[in-house]
């Protein structure tokens, strides 16, 4: 069904929410535009300004790392600034509630981590773009001191002490995804009676898959995405408002 008007939504929304025990959000960029990070896929959003740099091409050229560190240090004042917004604090107090055993996100930004989520109940697909590793020995660095040295040091990629390439810590096109996250992200699926698919446009493979295991599993599926997208048709509930204006009600302090 697609919500004809926002009360209805909402109304929507409330009945689906307190018929379910464990409630599983997943979760995409949409949710974090009104904290001010731009999606892919909007009109003005990521996409439409950079290409995205494959995983193979940072890997074999020293040029497109760096030009993946030039547009990360550019947008690093938009992540430092970002505050989680209604869709990130709504999902946050079903959490505090109990009724959330996990957030599942492809969102790289840590606004869930920020808006009360333990660490330890997030499952982030595409990593955290707020530090980086080494892609060899997996030593963890932070940006502030990789920031410094690539200035000074006209903007040589910065290298791990072991040799290895330093990234941030995301998930790059054509780049493996990381097995534990996607196994707990298909087993908190499985074991929902509710599934919130929040602010995504459901194109990426494999998490896209993530809501589609829980309805197969016998889960409710709710779509809250401005646009439409290819699942909606198997949907229970399709919300096509903003997700803060949708969300906003089931914010508790
Ligand atoms: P996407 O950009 O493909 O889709 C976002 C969807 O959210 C769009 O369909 C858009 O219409 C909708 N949307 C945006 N703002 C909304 C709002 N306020 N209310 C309702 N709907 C809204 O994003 P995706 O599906 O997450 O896939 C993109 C990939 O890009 C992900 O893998 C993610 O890792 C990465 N990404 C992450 C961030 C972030 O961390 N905030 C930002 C950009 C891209």
């Amino acid at each position: 069904m697609i919500a004809s008007d926002l009360d209805t939504a909402i109304a929507g929304l409330r009945d689906l929410i307190d018929d379910a025990q464990r409630i599983v959000p997943f979760t995409g960029a949409g949710i974090s535009t009104e904290s001010g990070i731009p999606d892919f896929r909007s009109p003005g959003g990521l996409w439409t300004h950079n290409r995205p740099i494959p995983f193979d091409e940072y890997v074999a050229s020293a040029e497109a790392r760096r030009e993946a560190w030039r547009r990360r240090f550019n947008i690093e004042a938009t992540f430092a600034q970002a505050k989680p917004g209604r869709g990130h604090l709504a999902l946050a107090s079903l959490y505090r509630a109990g009724r959330v055993p996990g957030v599942v996100t492809q969102n790289i930004d840590n606004l869930h981590p920020m808006s009360g989520v333990a660490p330890h109940d997030i499952v982030e697909l595409h990593g955290n773009t707020t530090y980086a590793t080494c892609l060899d020995c997996g030593q963890r660095y932070e940006l502030g001191p990789i920031r410094s040295r690539f200035e000074v040091n006209g903007e040589e990629p910065p290298d791990c002490d072991c040799g290895g390439i330093v990234k941030t810590a995301t998930i790059s096109f054509g780049q493996a995804m990381p097995e534990d996250a996607m196994r707990r992200a298909q087993q908190l699926a499985s074991a929902c009676d509710l599934l919130l698919a929040v602010g995504s446009s459901l194109v990426v493979w494999p998490a896209a898959g993530i809501p589609l295991i829980a309805k197969r599993s016998g889960a409710k599926l709710v779509i809250i995405n401005r646009e439409p997208t290819e699942f909606d048709e198997f949907a229970d509930l399709v919300v096509r408002n903003d997700i803060g204006d949708a969300l906003a009600p089931f914010i508790r302090h």
